[in-house]
């Protein structure tokens, strides 16, 4: 049997570069400490990479740098239609920025690592070498079915209510002789190189006759599985690998210790496990990572889309200016389900302190919502100092809003604004994502905020079609009116009685009697609860002609303390933008 088996093999690869002996050698075990965990990501070099990737790759980053381990980048580009030109930089500059860096792999400059190539595409002879040692086996043999075969194949199949795919009796070629295989390659035919596999279906009403097999998942626990009885492909027409191969062959050689991929390769899990018995080698440790999913307009979970939803793509955080720490910070609260006890427990401590576990995953669809992620960024950025903000806006507005970048010409002006509430016992939690802070502060700076109508351009292109599908603001933030409390006569005698009293080293107390000053004067209560109880008796009350103040020096009726802005917009200015209103 076996020396018909080795004369196929001969026929299919006549010349192999190594042996499975020689490939053992060449890609020792790694000399790691023990429980050193090895990932790797594996993208296909289409240049998107969206927060699914960004998700998986920080359980990767995570289980090989906190055990001690290796990271590395393998580029699965065994689709070639899909190549896209600069995607490595793309996929390792869009993770780097998240803080998710690499040990081995590909890189910018070729490779780095002694388990290369760590490109698929120039893995072909390494592929060569393992199937030919599983046709030799008589574990795999080449199959010459044509497509229009197929398709007949399947239609009987159909008919008889059988399992589709080439299996069994369905495959023809199993047990090919190597003179027939020479014969049909010496005509031109192509072929596949098909696992041949040792599992069979059990087709009808018993369920229970199914050969099942368990696996562990490192996420989801022991998984009870049918095994796999398909003759899957293994090698296409032109050589090149399937993913299942693929896999299995890098994952062994690279000597991965830990697989983390997206629950989408579950189904097809019982076709690797059958490769690595096959091959006699131990399969590495699965963690199958839930789908990310939304709670769309309708109020159902469903899964994020690239279609319809922006925050999807990894470009959405760049560009609205999210802190890489927000976002790591809040992939965790997402990743591990005790993460935000132990954030209570240790308010101060670096997230790399935090033990991550794969246990504690979810493994029924991770619910990502960005109120959430706004609420965790704004506590992010409370414990980021002024000085450091100052720095992430700057390199964010260069990049995406250079309109704006006068805002850094007086950087002791911006880090008092940056500061501002910031340092209460009760701190002021204003900051957001880049784009939001800027809108928020923008009333500090003349020329950011004015009458005229909002502008907006900018968007992010959906990698599905090219559409914009969100609209990012830029030009002038927009000033409010004042309030309608106030009939408009009063609001320019307001301001003048306001400006006539002006004392620029009035204290917070001073400042505020003043004011109460003038609402009395007028016809305004000096007190709200004065207002609520006898509401015919006044005009409003103080706090809508501290509104007028507020909405003259900063177009606006919400804001931070009026004294402190005056404060560090400074007497000149003050004084200028009430005039202005008058
Ligand atoms: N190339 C595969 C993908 O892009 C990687 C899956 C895996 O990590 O094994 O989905």
């Amino acid at each position: 049997m076996t020396e018909k088996y080795k004369a196929l093999a001969e026929v299919l690869f006549p010349n192999p570069a190594y042996t499975p002996e020689s490939l053992e050698e060449k890609y020792p075990k790694r000399d790691l400490p023990e429980g050193a965990k090895v990932t790797r990501l594996g993208p296909s070099p289409t240049g998107f990479i969206h927060l699914g990737n960004l998700y998986g790759a920080f359980v990767d980053e995570r289980l090989a740098h906190q055990s001690g381990g290796v990271f590395f980048l393998r580029i699965e580009d065994t689709d070639d239609k899909r190549y896209v030109e600069g995607a490595v930089e793309t996929i390792i500059d869009s993770l780097g920025f998240f803080d998710i860096n690499f040990d081995e792999g590909a890189t910018k400059d070729g490779d780095v690592g002694a388990y290369g190539d760590y490109t698929q595409s120039h893995r072909g002879v390494i592929y060569a070498v393992i199937a030919k040692k599983l046709v030799e086996q008589g574990d795999a043999y080449p199959c010459f079915l044509t497509e229009d075969e197929i398709s007949e194949i399947r239609a009987k199949q159909e008919a008889s209510k059988l399992n589709p795919g080439i299996y069994g009796e369905y495959a023809p070629y199993r047990e090919v002789t190597a003179e027939e295989a020479k014969a049909l390659i010496d005509q031109g035919k192509s072929y596949v190189i098909r696992l041949k596999s040792g599992g069979s279906p059990v087709s009808g009403e018993s369920e229970s006759e199914v050969k099942r097999f368990t696996v562990m998942d490192a996420i989801r626990g022991e998984l009870s599985m049918p095994v796999n009885f398909q003759d899957t492909v293994i090698l296409k027409t032109t050589g090149i690998p399937t993913y299942h191969f693929a896999h299995v062959v890098d994952d062994h050689l690279m000597r991965t210790t830990h697989v983390v991929r997206g629950e989408e390769w579950l189904p097809s899990l019982p076709i690797h496990v059958e490769l690595f018995e096959k091959l006699g080698w131990e399969p590495p440790i699965y963690c199958h990572t839930a789908q990310l999913m939304k709670i769309g307009d309708d109020g159902n979970k469903r899964k994020l889309s690239k279609r319809h939803d922006p925050e999807l793509s990894l470009d959405y955080y760049r560009k609205m200016g999210y802190h890489p720490e927000a976002v790591r910070e809040y992939l965790l609260t997402i990743l591990n389900s005790n993460f935000e006890e132990w954030r209570g427990e240790n308010p101060d401590a670096s997230i790399d302190e935090f033990e991550f576990t794969t246990e504690k995953m979810s493994n029924s669809g991770a619910l990502f919502d960005l109120d959430k992620l706004n609420d965790v960024s704004k506590d992010v950025m409370l414990k980021i100092p002024a000085g450091e903000i100052i720095d992430f806006l700057e390199g964010w507005a260069k990049e995406f809003r250079p309109d704006v970048l006068g805002i850094f010409d007086d950087k002791e002006y911006l880090a008092k604004i940056i500061d501002l509430g910031r340092n209460d016992a009760k701190p002021r939690k204003d900051l957001i994502y880049a784009e939001q802070m800027v809108q928020f502060i923008s009333y500090f700076f003349d020329d950011l905020y004015g009458d005229s109508a909002w502008i907006a351009k900018g968007a992010i292109e959906s990698p599905e079609d090219g559409e914009p599908m969100a609209i990012f603001s830029e030009g002038l933030y927009p000033k409010e009116g004042f309030p309608e409390e106030v009939p408009a006569e009063d609001v320019p005698v307001i301001l003048n009685k306001y400006l006539e009293t002006y004392d620029h080293a009035d204290d917070q107390s001073q400042w505020f009697d003043k004011i109460r000053e003038i609402a009395t004067e007028l016809g305004y209560a000096a007190k709200p609860k004065d207002f609520k109880k006898e509401p015919d008796k006044y005009k409003g009350h103080v706090g809508h002609v501290s509104t007028v103040i507020r909405v003259a020096l900063m177009g606006r009726s919400q804001s931070p303390d009026v004294h402190t802005i005056q404060q560090i917009l400074g007497e000149e200015r003050t004084r200028s933008r009430i005039a202005s209103n008058i």
